[in-house]
């Protein structure tokens, strides 16, 4: 798609340009019926950086910051397990340093114990260190450029450079993970044109998975006073996202959600495939607040039979299977 068409959905009323019922159509023809359910868990909230728009960023000292044991992350894993998740994505803010070691041996346990998949979303690390975590048993990475406008990147997070992101991506991708990547829609100083560059990188990267949300402000950040009325634009970014890039899995992220009811459902109706229900415990999980709105009440079990019903209310499938990207494997 040029993208002068990418625009034109963007700015275009769904319901004119038929945009949700043809990423639907897309959806259905290269990903199938099947939804993906990957359990969330957030291990850490420390973080070093201090992008703008985040709650985790280090500068908000009224979050109590945590670390999961070892122990706690694998009886996780287990609950996802439990509950018929194939796979699991361990998230947690950037960390300066950590025991390395430690975290092989416990990704090598969860691998052994539980044969499931396990995702990595941990921020910017040294190849050598990606290459550890893909040893250990880590196959896939998220890690997403939020804009690729380069001034909005840096106004949003100073103390990161554009370039590193790239070149982590690149040697995620390199090393073999199958390289997860996103942005979020409606940040301060963004256009529409812009939107469409980050579609058309989507692309041309061949990114596996894809994850859209809006902006939400978080009232301990600087971007407090910002809109977040971001819901209609993000959804319609998803759903060209889809038709741009047929084979990737993109996930109707929890944002969504926060800002609309029914966010979930109306992401999967516009090409979503993928669900990651969060599975962090509760006493965590209140404290891993990106942005206000979050659920942290769900229960999992609760809401892992919430989706089942979901899934199929919309005549939709529980994927059983390892929901591996087709891009990668050129499906
Ligand atoms: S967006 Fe990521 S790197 Fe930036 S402050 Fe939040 S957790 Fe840290």
């Amino acid at each position: 798609m040029e993208k002068s068409e990418i625009i034109e959905l963007l700015k275009g009323n769904p319901a004119e340009t038929g945009l949700f019922k043809k990423a639907d159509e897309v959806r259905k023809k290269y990903v199938g019926d099947d939804i993906y359910l990957r359990g969330l868990i957030e291990f850490s909230n420390i973080c070093h950086r201090n992008c703008l728009y985040c709650g985790l960023r280090r500068d908000n000292k009224i979050i109590h910051r945590y670390l999961m044991s070892d122990d706690e992350i694998f009886e996780a894993a287990v609950l996802a397990k439990k509950l018929g998740y194939t796979s699991i994505v361990l998230q947690s803010g950037e960390p300066l340093s950590f025991n390395i070691k430690k975290f092989l041996e416990l990704l090598k346990r969860i691998k052994n114990e539980t044969g499931l998949i396990i995702t990595l979303s941990m921020g910017e690390l040294e190849k050598e260190y990606y290459l550890l975590l893909k040893e250990a048993g880590a196959s896939r990475y998220l890690m997403r450029f939020e804009t690729s406008d380069r001034n909005l990147y840096s106004y949003l997070k100073p103390d990161s450079k554009y370039e590193k992101r790239f070149e982590c991506l690149s040697w995620l991708r390199e090393l073999g993970f199958e390289v997860g990547s996103g942005i979020m829609v409606g940040l301060p100083g963004q256009s529409v044109e812009s939107i469409a560059d980050d579609i058309m990188l989507f692309d041309k990267l061949k990114i596996d998975m894809i994850g859209i949300g809006p902006f939400i402000s978080n009232p301990e950040t600087p971007l407090k006073n910002f809109n977040n009325n971001n819901f209609e634009l993000a959804i319609k970014t998803l759903a060209v996202t889809r038709i741009v890039c047929p084979k990737s899995n993109i996930p109707a992220t929890s944002a969504m959600e926060a800002l609309d009811d029914n966010g979930r459902e109306k992401a999967l109706m516009a090409g979503a495939n993928v669900i990651m229900p969060n599975i962090t415990p509760y006493n965590f999980k209140d404290k891993y607040i990106l942005y206000p709105g979050k659920s942290i009440f769900d229960d999992p079990y609760e809401y892992s039979v919430y989706l089942k019903n979901l899934i199929e209310k919309l005549g939709r499938k529980w994927g059983k299977g390892p929901g591996n990207s087709r891009v990668k494997e050129g499906l």
